[in-house]
């Protein structure tokens, strides 16, 4: 079976992936948020871990680098949702994705972003893609929030009563 390190925001649009890629890969869950700001991204991250203990799903947790996120959307902090600040944000999140799948010798990176329904997986894709030829590791393209991928990971937060947020994470989506 092919590894995966598939990159997660938060542990509701774990659930939904992971029930549809389990059974083709032996999957590792990558928590790397450091947009989410500190009170929001602990909450999230207490969340991804239970939620794995559950699932018993192996997990990697990466650094939480604010100062590195700030500095990669600088001068985009007023862009609204969905603009130019998320396209840095979610390449900032797949690089170190990519990097670490690459470096510990994984088949394949992909994201669980696509399941919102406020993101395009196009966006989203193109970038894994690139990402994907600039460090030489294939990317997995998927678009989670198809055949009701987006209402089967709200039934399955409730059955595990996860925790689920109703902003994307950063300060100035809290603002919004
Ligand atoms: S709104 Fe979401 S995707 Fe956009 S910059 Fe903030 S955390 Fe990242």
């Amino acid at each position: 079976m092919f590894n995966l390190l598939l990159h997660i925001c938060c542990a509701p649009d774990l659930t939904a992936p992971f029930e549809r890629l389990k059974e083709d890969y032996n999957i590792s869950a990558f928590f790397y948020n450091p947009n989410i700001f500190l009170e929001e991204y602990n909450k999230r991250l207490s969340e991804f871990i239970n939620l794995n203990k559950k699932l018993n799903l192996k997990f990697k947790i990466g650094r939480y680098d604010s100062l590195g996120w700030h500095k990669s959307i600088k001068g985009l902090e007023k862009e609204k949702e969905g603009g130019k600040r998320c396209l840095a944000c979610f390449k900032f999140r797949l690089e170190k994705t990519a990097q670490t799948a690459k470096e510990n010798k994984f088949d394949f990176f992909s994201t669980v972003l696509t399941i919102s329904p406020h993101k395009d997986a196009e966006i989203i894709n193109a970038i894994g893609e690139n990402l994907a030829k600039e460090y030489q590791i294939d990317f997995l393209k998927f678009d989670f929030k198809k055949q009701e991928g987006f209402k089967r990971s709200l039934a399955l937060s409730k059955e595990y009563q996860l925790y689920r947020q109703n902003f994307c994470g950063c300060i100035y989506s809290l603002r919004r």
